[in-house]
């Protein structure tokens, strides 16, 4: 018979389980703007903006400067690497400006995806040597919570059992480690929406993904109470010529949730993962709405669909700083009632809203 014996103290168990629950306060979701210097470079591309380290430190200044009424929105922003150790124009270290604002702090921990020989594409994370340390040092450094990214396809042969065996265990031992350092590791075992499978097909391999990291992360003695997941919406694959409602969306999603994800997890941040900023918050809104018992608060962690709108308002001006702030502040709004399932669209969303944010085989 397995036993554990004692990793971490009441202490810390109480201090992991309260940064969990203040991001996912109720209305309160997380920007995920860690996006790697090359992701961060083609989102430049598409607004002509060359991908120097200043523009990528202005744009995040203007996200990070946005109105602090921000933070009845946001509960945390994860930051890249680089982003950690950027100040704003007058010299306020980033992570000590979003802290004031009580928003809490997250760092990317993960180093990308490698292929898995002997299967068809298939990838795994890497990033786990001295993990420990880069952890302690992010700590130090005021980071509250961390973000690992495994990546899952759904092909005819896809994902192998391998592929989610694998993901799942090195996702655990990131969150063991993370939670031994005092962060709170979000586990997101996103699956990718390239592909014509339909939302059944869907739905039965986030099941299948979600069963196996919850098996790995319990085998591994994670501390479920602190802790978030980051999973992707139950959606029919891209080149599906079925269309689903944003309610069948809401019902496979939460389905899918309620057989896999333990009660102890107390809140699940969902990828946009291609979506327009419309689709995402219109979908999270059904999700919440989906009339089924739902034990944990269920909201957002998006990258694109949080930042799309204010990149275009932006375009690489010093002018349009508040322009992208005030369409960085309405989605983060929308976002937020979405959460409580009280968004109702008004359909006045300005167009850039509505644009796919789908790239085929997505990195971050
Ligand atoms: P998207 O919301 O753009 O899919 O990205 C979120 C994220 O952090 C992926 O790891």
């Amino acid at each position: 018979m397995t036993h554990q014996f004692v990793s971490l103290t009441p202490e810390q168990k109480e201090e992991l389980a309260n940064v969990a629950q203040r991001i996912v306060a109720p209305g309160k979701g997380i920007l995920a703007a860690d996006e790697s210097v090359g992701t961060m470079g083609k989102r430049l591309k598409n607004i002509n903006v060359e991908n120097t380290e200043e523009n990528r430190r202005f744009f995040r200044q203007v996200l990070f400067t946005a109105n602090s009424d921000i933070s009845d929105c946001i509960g945390g922003i994860i930051f890249f690497h680089e982003t950690l150790y950027q100040k704003t124009d007058d010299g306020t270290p980033f992570p000590q400006l979003v802290k004031d604002k009580g928003i809490a702090v997250g760092i990317k921990v993960d180093k990308g995806v490698v292929p898995l020989a002997g299967t068809d594409g298939e990838t795994v994370t890497q990033g786990l040597d001295g993990l420990s340390e880069r952890c302690a040092q992010y700590k130090k450094d005021g980071a509250e919570f961390a973000k690992w990214r495994s990546v899952l396809r759904i092909t005819d042969q896809a994902p192998s059992t391998l592929a989610i065996e694998e993901n799942a265990w090195v996702l655990a031992r990131y969150a063991s480690i993370c939670q031994q350092q005092g962060l709170v590791p979000i586990v997101e075992p996103e699956i990718l929406t390239d592909g014509s499978h339909d939302l059944q097909r869907c739905q039965y391999v986030t099941e299948k993904v979600l069963a196996a990291c919850y098996k790995a992360l319990i085998d591994h003695h994670v501390y479920l109470e602190g802790t978030l997941l980051k999973p992707n919406m139950v959606t029919a694959g891209h080149c599906c010529t079925r269309k689903f409602s944003p309610e069948e969306v809401g019902m496979a999603t939460v389905t899918a949730l309620r057989r896999t994800v333990p009660a102890a997890v107390p809140g699940i941040c969902f990828l946009s993962g291609g979506q327009s900023e419309e689709e995402a918050s219109v979908n999270l809104n059904a999700i919440n709405l989906c009339p089924l018992w739902k034990p944990w608060k269920l909201s957002f962690s998006f990258g694109r669909a949080l930042q799309a709108s204010a990149l275009i308002a932006w375009s690489g001006k010093e002018d349009n700083a508040e322009l992208a702030q005030d369409a960085y502040a309405k989605r983060a709004k929308i976002n937020s009632l979405a959460c409580k399932g009280e968004y109702s669209p008004s359909g006045d969303t300005n167009i850039a809203a509505n644009y796919s944010l789908y790239t085929e085989n997505y990195t971050y």
